[in-house]
């Protein structure tokens, strides 16, 4: 089963996270809408319930748990975020 990797940038961060790398085999949107709802992960329900903005800023298609599992083994959120670095994130192969 295939599916799409996300990157959410929170805005403003909320503690020291800025970014939820997760996976999804449904629509990113829908997803998004889970998270924004309080039905994600753990760490963008207490975000969202604090009024921190989640964007989707980064997607990869066709990917698996398996791909997930290693791009968040590399830890490196913030360089893969267009936003928090709009000058190197296009030239980032980590998938
Ligand atoms: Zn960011």
């Amino acid at each position: 089963m295939m599916g799409t990797i996300y990157l959410l940038h929170f805005e403003p961060a909320y503690k020291h996270a800025q970014h939820y790398l997760g996976y999804t085999e449904r629509d990113v949107e829908d997803r998004l809408q889970d998270h924004q709802h309080g039905n994600g992960a753990r760490l963008t329900q207490v975000a969202s319930g604090a009024g921190v903005k989640l964007w989707v800023v980064r997607t990869w298609d066709n990917k698996t748990r398996d791909d997930e599992r290693r791009l968040k083994n590399h830890n490196h959120e913030p360089r893969l975020c267009p936003i928090c670095n709009p000058d190197g994130w296009e030239r980032r192969g980590v998938l």
